[in-house]
């Protein structure tokens, strides 16, 4: 199978909302008045960001939705998307797999595959996502005030568990690892809720490489301080019960596990009702877990809110 096969055969759709789809030099999409885009890239490189042994329906899966996960942080609705692929080989029935999992979360969320480059190489997926937001609407890492509440999405350090035990370096009973597995391999992209927080978020980002790294550059980007509390965070952790670890170990998992792909926010303390609406209108669980404050970096509090030392850090490629 030649390369113009193989873009015809797994990646190619008739255009829907697109002016123009796959096939020519480039794509064309009408802006729609009032909105502004929101692009956004994230790459998957094998062994890096994902096993050779994980299950190509998921990776198609995942390699959109850690891209819509952005869109999602943005407050952006998805529109189309790009991809662009590395392949060892033309293998059907990995190719097979890999745009069933990606058309099905396309399809859940509107976002449609407008064009991308092939090219023989080692396994190495790019996509690049585009959305809308009303213009002025974005939500943006620079807007977290002193005195803002700061809360999380979903659940975070499940995923950590999955990677911990595929290392050998834990080990969970058979539902536990089923249940953290597919955090870590089919992560849910936020949208609704970063649509339900416009205009009530005054801050937002993504959790990819871990809650305290992430939270870390809401607070750089808009030069204040945190305080976590570290009671109201421990109830993250979705496996916790079926564990025996070290409220430490639990507490590192959740604050710097990584890839969650949750949203972590910041709105006013007198919004707390209307936060808890936007998560009921999204149907996305939300946990308030401290506060913005002055100054710089995150403070965690024990439950009688005395400061705890810590040493947990947050992924970084080149660290
Ligand atoms: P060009 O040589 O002009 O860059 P290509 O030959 O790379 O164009 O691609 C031909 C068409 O197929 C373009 O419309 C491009 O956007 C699309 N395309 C290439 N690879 C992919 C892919 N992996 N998924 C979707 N569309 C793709
Ligand atoms: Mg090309």
């Amino acid at each position: 199978m030649g390369e113009f096969d193989l873009i015809k055969r797994y990646f190619s759709r008739p255009a829907r909302r697109a002016v123009l789809g796959v096939g020519d030099d480039c794509a064309l999409l009408a802006p729609t008045p009032g909105m502004q885009l929101a692009v956004s890239s994230d790459m998957l490189v094998e062994g890096r960001h994902f096993l050779s042994t994980v299950s190509p329906v998921l990776l198609g899966h995942k390699a959109l939705a850690v891209n819509l996960s952005d869109l999602a942080a943005c407050g952006a609705e998805p529109r189309a998307f790009m991809l662009s692929l590395a392949l060892p080989r033309a293998d059907e029935a990995w190719l097979a797999g890999f745009s069933q999992g990606l058309w099905a979360l396309a399809d859940t969320f509107g976002c449609e595959l407008i064009g991308g480059d092939t090219t023989q190489g080692p396994l190495n997926i790019s996509i690049t996502v585009i959305g809308d937001v009303p213009t002025g609407q974005a939500l943006l890492r620079s807007g977290a005030q002193v005195g803002d509440d700061i809360y999380v999405s979903g659940t975070l350090g499940d995923a950590r568990v999955a990677l911990e035990v595929f290392r050998g370096n834990m080990s969970v009973s058979e539902s536990v690892f089923l249940s953290t597995r597919s955090r870590m391999e089919q992560p849910t992209p936020r949208i609704d809720l970063g649509v339900a927080l416009r205009g009530l978020a005054t801050s937002a980002a993504d959790i990819s490489d871990g809650f305290l790294g992430d939270l870390g550059h809401i607070l750089q980007a808009s030069q204040v301080g945190a305080d976590i509390e570290t009671a109201l965070a421990l109830p993250l952790l979705a496996c916790a019960s079926h564990l025996h670890l070290p409220q430490a170990r639990q507490l590192e998992l959740i604050l710097s596990g990584g890839d969650d792909y949750e949203l972590v926010f910041t709105a006013p303390a007198q919004c707390r009702a209307q936060v808890v609406a936007a998560g009921l209108a999204s149907h996305t669980p939300i946990t308030r877990i401290g506060a913005v404050r002055e100054g710089q970096g995150v403070q965690l509090r024990d439950a009688a809110g005395q400061p705890m030392a810590h040493q947990f850090k947050s992924f970084d490629h080149f660290a």
